[in-house]
């Protein structure tokens, strides 16, 4: 193998190909998990009006305390057919239009109404129980900058704003290719040898959320004409990721018929454990993966560097990997040579989350890494780190 790049040096290598692909419009509505592809602005204020954070009378607070007349009975959408005089109140809901003229509402927990009149023994201030409008956002003032991946709140804060519909990158176009004449599919029987594929499955549902449309191909056998065919094909999309036959055996054949169909490599061999013999390429504007094919090895590079790929081509300002940091719970051994992917379960300690690494770290080992909802970062190196260090990790999905 070369020289093994480093984890950064890799995603950089990654990043600096991973160009936004074009926009094209999305319904609100369905625009969860998109990337916006331009800065959004609010078409009306919020509240597009002043409105009453109370059930309650809308009054002057100059005219308060006192016995007012009920002028007039406000509710949500049924807004008031004239100002508030002097001297009277407006009975009024949450979310009612407050009068012109009102500057104050008095919740109905201070009230006391009796035929068509209210008495008030307390003061109030101007303002009191009053919405401004535009007081969480004006009307034209930016409200999601381009690059923002939009989740419930956005979605919601879009909608509330007036936005029907919003330009956010095309989702990339994903083909994942399980390789391996070993594996079978889940509802198949195993023969000798065999082992159900779980690449596939696994790695579609990574990447569908992280907002790619996925196309499954396979598994198919370790054999020249197979591989051909089923990567041409994958060459189509906009990401092509492999999984198995990327490392030195005889049936590892990935990287040869890449090259035969004119795939560039940039590189291959990444120091992280594991997920070392990644490959990663180009033909045109198709970016190509090839991930080793031990199932957690091909989770750590799909965290480590598919997922930030494929937000860099939906265009997000933050693709990723994003680390947090917290202590760990017991000591963890340092490779020499390679950064360390360690899966872990997180509790919650005093003020900060507590990692405790799991037993089972080889990379075959799904049914473990489906116990994690962590990735510890070991940095490569002598002896250990100790139990109480704090050290960076990846949230788990
Ligand atoms: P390879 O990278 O092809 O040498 O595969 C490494 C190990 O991962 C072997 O034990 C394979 O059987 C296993 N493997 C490869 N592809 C898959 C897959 N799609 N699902 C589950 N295991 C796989
Ligand atoms: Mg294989």
């Amino acid at each position: 193998m070369p020289p093994l790049l480093s984890i950064d040096d890799a995603l950089a290598r990654i990043l600096a190909r991973a160009r936004p692909l074009d926009a094209e419009g999305v319904p609100v509505a369905a625009a969860a998990r998109r990337v916006l592809a331009e800065d959004v602005a609010a078409r009306v204020d919020l509240p597009p009006f002043a409105s009453s954070a109370m059930d309650g009378f809308a009054v002057r607070a100059a005219d308060l305390p006192g016995r007012l007349p009920i002028a007039f009975r406000i509710a949500a959408g049924l807004p008031a057919d004239r100002p508030l005089a002097p001297g009277e109140a407006m009975e009024i809901s949450t979310g009612g239009a407050v009068p012109e003229g009102a500057d104050a509402v008095v919740p109905i927990e201070s009230v006391v109404e009796r035929d068509n009149e209210i008495e008030v023994v307390s003061h109030t201030h101007s303002g009191a129980h009053v919405r401004s409008a535009g007081g969480d956002v004006r009307a034209g003032d930016v409200l999601l900058e381009a690059g923002r991946v939009l989740g419930a709140a956005q979605v919601g804060a879009l909608a509330a704003a007036g936005v029907a519909g919003v330009l956010c990158a095309r989702r990339p176009a994903v083909v994942v290719l399980s390789t391996g004449s070993e594996l079978r599919v889940p509802g198949d029987k195993l023969g000798p040898g065999q082992i159900y594929e779980s690449n596939g499955p696994m790695l579609a549902a990574a990447f569908e959320a992280a907002g790619a449309l996925v196309e499954r191909i396979g598994p198919i056998p370790d054999d020249e004409e197979s591989h051909r065919g089923a990567l041409e094909r994958g060459l189509a999309a906009d990401v092509l990721v492999s999984s198995g036959g990327v490392s030195v055996g005889p049936h590892d054949l990935v990287r040869r018929i890449l090259a035969e169909l004119g795939v560039e490599e940039h590189f291959w061999g990444v120091a992280v454990r594991p997920g070392k013999p990644l490959a990663f390429g180009s033909r045109g504007a198709t970016l190509v993966f090839g991930l080793p094919g031990n199932p957690v090895s091909s989770l750590v590079a799909t965290e480590l560097f598919v997922r930030p790929a494929l937000l860099a081509l939906q265009g997000a300002t933050r693709p990723g990997p994003l680390y947090e940091s917290a202590r760990l719970a017991s000591a963890l051994r340092r490779n020499a040579a390679r950064d360390e992917l360690v899966r872990a379960r997180t509790r919650d300690g005093v003020g900060e989350a507590i990692l405790e690494p799991l037993t089972g770290q080889e990379s075959h080992m799904i049914a473990r890494a489906a116990t994690a909802d962590a990735l510890v970062l070991v940095p490569a190196g002598e002896g250990e780190l100790p139990a109480g260090e704090h050290v960076r990790y990846l949230r788990l999905a």
